[in-house]
C-alpha cells in the first residue's frame, strides 16, 4: 500500500541576496494515516520549511514527494491548490482566523469556499463549534477570543473541510501550559483517521500522544522513532470539495464590505470623493463653456439673455391669435412677448427736467421683489431696475421714485401720451443701462410709437411723392386730408378745397407696407390752422398734412410681425427652437447674434485637455489610496487562499466588496444631489452639479467608478497571486 506521503530525497533552498540557504536537504520520509507525528529539533533546523512543503504552500528544488504514490515534481500552482484542497489542513502558530469574522464565520469560510450548501453548513460548524468546546462564543468575534480559545477555533476550521492531512506549526508556541495541554488533546483524538503532523518545541507536552517522533538537526533528519503502533489500517479518501457557489460568493462579499466599518467608511469616502471631484470638475468646465456663450456684447438687441427666442412668420404675415396659441402650447414657454419692439428699443421718458434712458420689460417677467419702494399695484405702476452706483439710482434717485414719467415721442405730435409711475427701485450691479418693468398696456403704447419712429411715410400728390409731415388730428374726419394753403398752386385754379384732389399716404416699415387713399376736403392758414387742426403751433406744424386720428392710428397697429419668447429651461432651448421651426416660424437664438471676444481653439483644446487629465489624476490618485487602503486585506486573501479560494474567488470576492462600496457611494451621491435639488441642503457646487449634468454624464460617472472598483479588485488580486503563499504571509507578519 501507498504511503499518503512520501518525500525521496527532497531538499528545499532559499535563494537570498545571491547566497542560497539551505531550508532541509535530502529529507527520506514516509507518512501513513492515523499517524500522530511530532517533529522536533531546534529553532532553524527546517521544520516549518519541511512542513510547508509537505502542505504544498511552498516548492522544493531537490528529489521527489509522492502523494498518494503520484509523483508532484511536475505541478503547477493550480494543481498545488487542488491538493491544498483535497488533502490539507493548516493549524498555525499565529492562527492565521479572520479576525473581523465571528467564530462561526471563521469556520464557515471553509465551507463556503468549498462549495458547501448553505443548508448543509450550519450543522456542521455547529457540530464542530461544540467540539473544540466553543458553542457559547459562537457568535464573538475572533479577535475577541485567548490564544487558546483561538487555536480551538483554527482546529475546529481545520476539521471543517474533513481532509486527510492535518499539518500544525507550533500550534501551541502562542499559549499558556493549560491551554496547550488541551490542545494537544484535541489534536491526539483528530488523529485516529487522520495524518497529523505537529510541530512543537516541548515534546514533553506531546509524547504521551504520539506515535512517532522526528527529530531535525540543521535541515536534516537525525532521529524518526515509532512511539506507538498505529491502531488499525485506516484509509480516508480525499476531502470532496467543489467550487464556490454564487450566492455563497455574494455572501462572503456582502460580509466582507461592512465587517470592518473603518475600512468600509475610508473606501465609500475615497469613492464619494471620485465621484465628487470629477462631477464638479466637469460640471465647472461645462458652465465655463457656457458663460462664454452667453456673454458678448451685440449691437441690435438690448435683451440678449440666453433664454430668449426672437421669431418671425416665413410668410411674412403678422401673428394672429391662432400662431400664438399654438406657441403657448409648446414645452419650456416662460413667456410670450407678443409685440417685442420696446425690449431692444431704449426709449426717452421724462419727468419735469428728469430726463431717462431706458428699455421696457413686461411686468410678467419681473421676479416680484424690490430693493426700494413698492411693488406695482396697476398698469400705471412700474419699477426701475439699475446699477445701484449709477448716476441715476445713486444722485438721482429722490427725482425718479414715486415720480410720474411721461413718453418721450420724436414724432412730437402725440396725442396720447402714454405716463407711467416709478414705485419701486431694483437694484442689479453691472446693468448697463435701466429697465422699466411695466404693464403690457403701457408697453403696446409705446411699441405704436416705436412702429411709427421706425417706419417711412411718403405722400404721393399731384403725380409726385413729397416727404410731408403727417400729422393725425381729431377735427379731420375719415377719409379727408387737410392741407395748407400754400399747395393751393398745385390744385385746378388755385383752389384745392373746392377742387378735391385725391391724396396718398404711403407707410414702408421693416415689416409691412400700407397706405391710405385720401380726399383734401379743406385747407388752412395761419388764421384758420388751430380751429382746423386742434393744434396750436402754427409756425412749426404748416406745411404738415393733417388726417383722420384712428387712420392714422390704423397705419401703424398692424399687429406683430415679430415676436420673442422666453424659455423655462435653457438646456434644452434647442427643441424649443425645433418645435417653433416646425410651425413654420424663423427662430433666432439670442446666443448666436453675440458678438464674441472668444478663447482661441488653442486655449479651448487646451482646457479641455486639462479637465481630462485633471480626471486621469484624480482617478488614479483614487485608485492607489483603496489599494494602500486594501493591503491590510492581504490577510484576508492569503488566509483565503490557504482554505480553498483561487485568484478567481479572490478576484470575485473582492470585486463584490468594491462593487458595494462603489454602489453605496454613487446611491449616497445621488441621495445628496436629490437633497440639494429639493433645497433640503444647499451647495452651490452641487447647483452646478444639478445643472449641468444630464443622463449621460450620470450614466458615464457610473461606468467610471465600475471600472475603478473592478480595475482595482483585479490588479490587487493578480498581484496577491504572484507571489506563493509563504512569502505573501511571511511579507504580512
Ligand atoms: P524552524 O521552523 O525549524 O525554526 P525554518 O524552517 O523556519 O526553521 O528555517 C530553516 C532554515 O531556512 C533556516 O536557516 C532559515 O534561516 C531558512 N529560511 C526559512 N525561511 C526562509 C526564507 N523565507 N528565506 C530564506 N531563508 C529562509
Ligand atoms: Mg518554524
Amino acid at each position: 500500500m501507498n504511503s499518503i506521503i512520501k518525500l525521496k530525497n527532497v531538499s528545499k533552498f532559499y535563494y537570498r541576496k545571491g547566497m542560497i540557504a539551505t531550508g532541509f536537504s535530502r529529507v527520506n520520509l514516509e507518512f501513513n494515516i492515523g499517524e500522530f507525528v511530532a517533529i522536533t529539533g531546534e529553532s532553524g533546523s527546517g521544520k516549518s520549511t519541511l512542513l510547508n512543503v509537505i502542505s504544498g504552500l511552498d516548492t522544493y528544488e531537490e528529489g521527489e514527494m509522492y502523494i498518494n504514490g503520484e509523483e508532484t515534481s511536475h505541478y503547477v500552482e493550480k494543481d498545488f491548490e487542488d491538493y491544498r484542497r483535497k488533502y490539507i489542513g493548516n493549524i498555525f502558530q499565529n492562527f492565521n482566523l479572520v479576525n473581523s469574522y465571528t467564530v462561526y464565520q471563521n469556520i464557515e469560510l471553509v465551507l463556503l469556499l468549498n462549495g458547501s450548501k448553505k443548508k448543509e453548513i450550519k450543522k456542521k460548524v455547529i457540530d464542530l463549534i461544540k467540539k473544540v468546546d466553543l458553542y457559547k462564543f459562537r457568535n464573538t468575534k475572533v479577535s475577541k477570543l485567548s490564544g487558546g480559545q483561538k487555536q480551538r477555533v483554527a482546529i475546529a476550521r481545520a476539521l471543517a473541510k474533513d481532509t486527510p492531512i492535518i499539518i500544525a506549526d507550533e500550534p501551541t508556541g502562542n499559549l499558556d501550559s493549560a491551554s496547550a495541554s488541551s490542545i494537544i488533546k484535541l489534536l491526539s483524538e483528530i488523529a485516529k483517521d487522520k495524518l497529523v503532523i505537529i510541530v512543537t518545541h516541548n515534546y514533553e507536552q506531546v509524547s504521551e500522544y504520539v506515535t512517532r517522533k522526528i527529530k531535525m538537526h540543521d535541515g536534516k533528519i537525525m532521529e524518526d522513532k515509532k512511539i506507538k503502533d498505529v491502531s488499525s489500517e485506516v484509509v480516508s479518501g480525499e476531502a470532496n470539495y467543489k467550487n464556490i457557489r454564487f450566492f455563497s460568493k455574494l455572501r462572503l462579499g456582502i460580509r466582507n464590505t461592512f465587517n470592518i466599518v473603518p475600512k468600509f467608511l475610508l473606501i465609500l469616502i475615497v469613492f464619494m470623493f471620485v465621484i465628487w471631484a470629477i462631477m464638479s470638475e466637469y460640471a465647472s468646465f461645462k458652465d465655463l463653456e457656457y458663460s462664454e456663450t452667453v456673454t458678448g456684447y451685440n449691437y441690435i438687441f438690448n435683451d440678449t439673455s440666453d433664454t430668449r427666442l426672437v421669431i418671425k412668420k416665413n410668410d411674412k404675415t403678422s401673428f394672429t391669435e391662432e400662431d400664438y396659441d399654438k406657441i403657448n402650447k409648446l414645452n419650456n414657454i416662460k413667456k410670450l412677448v407678443k409685440n417685442d419692439i420696446s425690449i431692444d428699443t431704449q426709449v426717452g421718458v421724462f419727468h419735469k427736467d428728469t430726463w431717462l434712458s431706458l428699455s421696457l420689460k413686461s411686468m410678467d417677467t419681473f421676479d416680484g421683489i424690490v430693493d426700494e419702494g413698492r411693488v406695482p399695484e396697476n398698469e400705471y405702476e412700474a419699477v426701475i431696475e439699475g446699477d445701484s452706483d449709477s448716476w441715476y439710482l445713486s444722485e438721482m434717485k429722490e427725482e425718479i421714485l414715486d415720480q410720474e414719467f411721461e413718453y418721450y415721442s420724436y414724432t412730437d405730435n402725440a396725442i396720447d401720451k402714454v405716463k407711467f409711475k416709478i414705485v419701486g427701485i431694483k437694484y442689479k450691479d453691472g446693468l448697463w443701462n435701466q429697465i422699466v418693468y411695466t404693464s403690457d398696456a403701457i408697453i403696446n403704447k409705446v411699441n405704436r410709437y416705436i412702429v411709427e419712429e421706425n417706419s417711412s411715410m411718403k405722400v404721393l400728390f399731384g403725380g409726385h411723392y413729397y416727404n410731408f409731415q403727417v400729422v393725425p388730428s381729431k377735427k379731420v374726419p375719415k377719409g379727408s386730408v387737410y392741407i395748407t394753403e400754400d399747395l393751393n398752386y398745385m390744385c385746378k385754379n388755385g383752389n384745392c378745397k373746392k377742387y378735391k384732389p385725391s391724396l396718398r399716404v404711403e407707410v414702408n416699415s421693416q415689416y409691412f407696407n400700407d397706405s391710405l387713399n385720401l380726399k383734401v376736403t379743406n385747407v388752412y392758414n395761419k388764421k384758420t390752422f388751430t380751429k382746423m387742426t386742434g393744434y396750436k403751433d402754427y409756425n412749426a406744424l404748416n406745411g404738415a398734412i393733417f388726417i383722420n386720428y384712428e387712420q392714422f392710428n390704423s397705419l401703424f397697429t398692424k399687429g406683430n410681425y415679430q415676436s420673442s419668447v422666453y424659455v423655462e429651461d435653457v438646456k434644452t432651448i434647442d427643441e424649443t427652437v425645433s418645435e417653433l421651426k416646425a410651425l413654420d416660424l424663423d427662430v433666432l437664438k439670442m446666443t448666436d447674434t453675440l458678438v464674441k471676444e472668444k478663447a482661441t481653439a488653442i486655449i479651448q483644446i487646451f482646457r479641455t485637455l486639462v479637465t481630462i487629465f485633471l480626471v486621469v489624476v484624480l482617478f488614479f490618485i483614487s485608485y492607489f489610496v483603496i489599494k494602500i487602503i486594501l493591503k491590510s486585506r492581504n490577510v484576508y486573501y492569503t488566509t483565503i487562499r490557504m482554505l480553498g479560494g483561487n485568484l478567481t474567488v479572490s478576484k470575485e470576492l473582492l470585486l463584490i466588496e468594491l462593487l458595494n462600496v462603489a454602489n453605496i457611494a454613487y446611491v449616497s451621491f445621488m441621495l445628496i444631489l436629490y437633497l440639494n435639488y429639493k433645497k433640503v441642503i444647499q451647495n452651490e457646487i452641487l447647483d452646478t452639479m444639478i445643472y449641468y449634468l444630464d443622463c449621460k454624464d450620470y450614466i458615464i460617472m457610473y461606468v467610471i467608478i465600475i471600472l475603478m472598483a473592478a480595475l482595482i479588485s483585479f490588479r490587487f488580486a493578480k498581484k496577491l497571486f504572484k507571489k506563493s503563499v509563504m512569502v505573501t504571509l511571511s511579507e504580512e507578519v
